[in-house]
């Protein structure tokens, strides 16, 4: 089997090719893009042979493209024939940030989610996690990226930390820290282990309700941990990295949008340096939710003196918004 060299960290790379040459193909594969080791004119021919004697550099099939105005989604099919789904947003000011998948399926399986619905089938790679923005960064300058497409990232916590270290390496796409977001529905052991990382990246988590009872209708799972437990978790996250939280709340008609529930998510973003970010509700096949009151939510949290935005709900039409993402065959 080859090693596919797109997965390597600098270290790692710089192992098998070694010193300046090394840091020259990373920077050849991370920065420039390059897809074949045969286009790795940094180093000789030879070399190059040699190389791709016991490795190579993975890429994503493209299976099918949409777009709208404000949203671009792709579809990629891996070379097991799986398919994930990418989607770039663009901003008033033409700043574009990624969706990007984590896993190929979702293993917690929220019921109003799209990915939940269909079931869990592997971690992506490495790679399949930098050649979907790879695949966008060949077109325009990638501002922010968020670990917000398929999958739950912390169930897949090393392959996602890897290769968002990679995509804020100098020597390769050069995105701040701060402008990744990783967004967990709650995997505390991953919480922990990100405050313990140097870089800034930022965390969001999916609140969605204010209490264990509605929280665990919503996410019946295993993965569903109790919100006490995750909240001390992101307090100490914050005593550590002073980084704010974004709590995302997916406003959920007769769910989780009542009074009573905009009060005790009130009390949940006051534990915390949080800002909460309600979602309206992206239809989902198969889901009966309804989307709820967000512009009363909105009030209730601003009045109460809470960091509260609504989240503009871009791609709907090419089933690309938020919770929409699925292995779409059709
Ligand atoms: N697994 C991670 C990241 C992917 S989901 C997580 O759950 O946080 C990204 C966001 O989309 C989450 O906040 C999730 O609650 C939201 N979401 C899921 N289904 C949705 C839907 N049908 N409409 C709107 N948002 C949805
Ligand atoms: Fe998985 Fe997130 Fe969808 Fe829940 S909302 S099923 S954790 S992707």
């Amino acid at each position: 089997m080859l090693t596919d060299l797109k997965s390597l960290n600098l270290t790692e790379l710089q192992e098998i090719v070694p010193g300046f040459k090394g840091r020259e193909v990373f920077r050849f594969i991370h920065r420039h893009l390059k897809e074949k080791i045969s286009d790795l004119t940094c180093i000789s021919l030879s070399e190059r042979e040699q190389l791709a004697e016991k490795y190579f550099i993975s890429n994503l099939d493209i299976q099918k493209t949409s777009n709208e105005k404000e949203a671009g989604k792709v579809a990629f099919k891996l070379s097991d024939g799986n398919l994930v789904e990418t989607v770039s947003l663009k901003d008033k000011e033409n700043r574009v940030t990624l969706c990007v998948s984590s896993q190929v399926g979702c293993p917690v399986q929220c019921l109003f989610c799209a990915t939940g619905k269909m079931g869990f089938k592997r971690n992506l790679t490495v790679s399949e996690i930098l050649s979907q923005v790879y695949h966008f960064a060949k077109g325009e300058k990638i501002s922010n990226i968020v670990f917000m497409g398929m999958g739950e990232p912390f169930l897949n916590y090393e392959n996602v930390l890897a290769a968002a270290r990679i995509l804020n390496h100098p020597l390769g796409q050069n995105i701040a820290a701060r402008k990744i977001t990783i967004s967990t529905v709650g995997i505390i052991s991953g919480i922990k282990k990100l405050a313990e990382t140097p870089e800034q990246f930022r965390l969001a988590w999916s609140l969605i309700a204010p209490n264990d009872g509605a929280r665990g209708e919503l996410i019946p799972s295993k993965y569903n941990e109790p919100i006490d437990k995750i909240v001390a978790a992101l307090r100490e996250y914050q005593r550590t990295t002073r980084r704010r939280v974004t709590l995302e709340y997916v406003v959920l008609k007769d769910k989780n949008d009542s009074e009573k529930d905009a009060a005790q998510l009130v009390k949940i973003a006051k534990q915390l340096d949080s800002h909460v970010n309600l979602i309206p509700y992206n239809p989902v096949k198969g889901s009966f939710y309804m989307e709820g009151n967000k512009g009363a939510l909105f009030s209730y949290l601003k009045k109460a003196g809470v960091n509260v935005t609504i989240r503009q709900s871009r791609g709907r039409s090419i089933s690309a918004a938020c919770g929409q993402l699925a292995m779409h065959h059709e």
